[in-house]
């Protein structure tokens, strides 16, 4: 298949309001923007920042992180001048932390409804931010739900009244820098919300399923989850939550994007499963390709391939691919036979064709 026929079935987006975080825009026809989220102590800023910068390499594009006390608060102004890309405050229980994120300079703040319920303390936090333009998400998660509402309601529901509950007051303080998530563990529980809320309301969503899991079974949950609700055209930014170092979660974002011709980011490696045909060490070539291509940064498709019945097929249609064969592959570029090689080589080959292109 080639590009154009793949790419006429890009999923069609819900056009929301766009807004700007950091300077990056979410929503309306931007691209599907790639989050993340630290995992070093934000009171250690120098770990922050060395995390972060890492993450920025791996093309990370808005990054959170948690604010749990008024050390890290004030740690938050020194993180903000040592990275590149924008900042966001996650606060739970105590507003004086999200003023104090906004003092730091933090470009947004991520609220939980199911733990700052107080009017009067959220209406503090909506004008300082609207004083600095600086836009709120309204994060909901299902373990944290408000502890008053009806528990004989489904999750997905508690989670959508909560939300334009809060929606409500944000709107009546003249608010509108808004965005929102309904994050559950339960990915048809997850969809549901999403689904439900995404013709309610005008503002960007944030998605993602909640505690996935480590990367074998975390990644799986949340291409699942994010990938049917991005199918459906719904989700503005992403994350996909991990119990690993976060660079984890944000390959794995621009992963589930160019699955769906979403977004381009870097390589995509095309390479057959094996089977009684390959006559070469075949999944050592493939894991050597996927460590040299980490660092390549040009959208192109490579494709290993075991053998020579779908192998020239798949390799042809790539940038650059091979076709191995007994002890040997056929290198192609562009559609070109270009060299036939050893096995020892075939690497070494393909690389050189993609420095080429
Ligand atoms: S490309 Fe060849 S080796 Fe790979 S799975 Fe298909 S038939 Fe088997």
């Amino acid at each position: 298949m080639n590009l154009k026929e793949s790419r006429a079935y890009t999923p069609k987006r819900r056009i929301s309001r766009q807004l700007e975080i950091g300077g990056v825009k979410i929503g309306g026809k931007a691209p599907i923007v790639v989050q993340s989220m630290t995992n070093t102590d934000t009171r250690d800023a120098k770990a922050t920042i060395k995390q972060i910068k890492e993450l920025e390499e791996y093309g990370c594009e808005i990054i959170r992180v948690a604010v749990p006390d008024v050390e890290a608060a004030d740690a938050l102004k020194k993180i903000k001048t040592g990275i590149k890309i924008p900042l966001i405050a996650d606060i739970h229980f105590d507003y004086r932390l999200a003023l104090a994120a906004l003092k730091g300079g933090v470009d947004g703040l991520r609220l939980n409804p199911g733990n700052i319920a107080e009017r009067d303390k959220i209406k503090k936090v909506v004008l300082a931010a609207k004083e600095r333009s600086v836009p709120i998400r309204i994060g909901l998660n299902a373990g944290s739900l408000p502890k008053t509402d009806n528990r004989r309601l489904s999750v997905s529901t508690r989670m959508i009244n909560a939300a334009l509950e809060q929606i409500k007051l944000l709107e009546s303080l003249d608010f509108e820098l808004i965005k929102v998530s309904l994050k559950a563990f339960d990915v048809p529980t997850t969809i549901e919300a999403y689904k439900k809320i995404a013709d309610k309301i005008p503002y960007p969503l944030h998605i993602g399923i909640t505690e996935s899991g480590t990367p074998r079974t975390g990644i799986i949950r949340s291409s699942v989850g994010i990938g049917t609700l991005l199918y459906m055209g719904i989700g503005d930014t992403i994350r996909v939550s991990l119990t690993s170092h976060p660079r984890e979660e944000v390959t794995a974002g621009y992963e589930i994007l160019k699955s769906l011709n979403l977004r381009e980011h870097g390589p995509i490696l095309i390479s057959c499963p094996t089977c009684g045909r390959t006559e070469v060490d075949f999944i050592k070539i493939v894991d050597e390709v996927c460590v040299q291509l980490v660092k390549v940064k040009k959208p192109i498709k490579v494709a290993v391939m075991g053998c020579v019945v779908n192998g020239p097929g798949e390799a042809a249609d790539a940038d650059v691919g091979v076709a191995c064969g007994k002890g040997k592959g056929i290198i192609f570029r562009k559609g070109k036979k270009v060299s036939v090689v050893e096995e020892k080589d075939i690497v070494r080959s393909l690389m050189a064709e993609v420095e080429k292109l």
